[in-house]
């Protein structure tokens, strides 16, 4: 590995709401120079395996996963997402864990596709579960239906609070926090808290909350992202450093339901060497 490496630690396949499919997800990490890229399908492990298999040769793999997680909290419960590298994929409550929400995110998805269909907009929750092709379904998925009927121009603008933002949005039944970071933990995993300040994407959880999830074994916030402002990324690498928390920035890249591309924010080599040495799930990183 070089001197410098460029280190993306979360990004998306077609396994979850993503646009390339793994084994093309890991090519063009490879064309865009990463040195290290992370597979971080929403709920799911299904694309590790073809991620694997098409590596590569000089790009390193970290098999992960973006947890749809919920701090009871607030109220109404707060949603939020957890990154979970390099855990053990078949450990059995995790596994439940996910195969649930997996579950629980076609029964809302079906939900919302009935709002929209009592409203006289035509789109269908087949052709929609059809598309999503036996990946983690989610809103990005009614997004791309809404394009295709012509409703919206851009996966942005179905976010708005006229459409899946707000006025059709309806929740998840995510994974209590505290249950996903024992249970990551249990995995041999490594959890570290996505975009946790991202405040314009909704409400964003409190920073006494973090101290308590980094007591409860949370590894590292990713401080780096494109929905974070400048200042919002300076407070969450303050906050690590207070916390004793190590430190990612990462793409969130999603192909073309968003416009990030990969490598657009990158972990330092050494953040990246504290999870490898605190992960016991799988054994090691992949290479090509
Ligand atoms: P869901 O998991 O079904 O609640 O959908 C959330 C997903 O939608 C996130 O993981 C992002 O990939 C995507 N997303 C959320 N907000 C936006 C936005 N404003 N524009 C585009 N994609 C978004
Ligand atoms: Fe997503
Ligand atoms: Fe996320
Ligand atoms: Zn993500």
């Amino acid at each position: 590995m070089p001197a410098r490496p460029l280190i993306d630690l979360h990004a998306h396949s077609t396994a979850s709401d993503g646009t390339l499919g793994p084994a093309d997800l890991v090519r063009a990490a490879a064309d865009a120079g990463l040195d290290v890229v992370a597979i971080t399908d929403h709920d799911t492990t299904a694309g590790w395996a073809a991620a694997v298999d098409a590596l590569p040769a000089g790009l390193s793999l970290v098999r992960g996963a973006e947890l749809s997680c919920r701090w009871q909290g607030a109220e109404p419960a707060l949603p939020l997402h957890l990154l979970a590298y390099l855990f053990d994929p078949e450990h059995p409550e995790l596994v439940a864990e996910l195969a649930r929400v997996r579950q629980a995110r076609e029964a809302r998805g079906e939900r919302i596709v009935e709002l929209l269909r009592a409203d006289g907009i035509d789109v269908s929750w087949p052709e929609i579960m059809a598309a999503a092709d036996g990946g983690t379904v989610g809103r990005p998925h009614i997004a791309a239906a809404l394009i295709r009927a012509g409703l919206v121009a851009t996966t942005t603008e179905a976010f708005g609070p006229q459409w899946l933002g707000q006025r059709y949005r309806l929740p998840k039944e995510d994974i209590d926090v505290f249950r996903a970071v024992a249970l990551v933990r249990a995995a041999g995993g490594v959890p570290v808290f996505a975009h946790p300040r991202a405040s314009r994407r909704g409400r964003i959880v409190p920073d006494s909350l973090i101290a308590e999830l980094a007591e409860a074994g949370l590894a590292g916030l990713e401080a780096d992202h494109e929905d974070h402002t400048p200042a919002e990324a300076a407070h969450v690498r303050r906050l690590a450093t207070d916390l004793g928390l190590l430190v990612t920035g990462s793409s969130d890249f999603h192909g073309s339901h968003k416009t990030v591309r990969l490598g657009a924010h990158t972990t330092a080599v050494e953040a990246y060497e504290r999870i490898v040495a605190a992960a016991s799930g799988v054994t090691g990183v992949a290479s090509g």
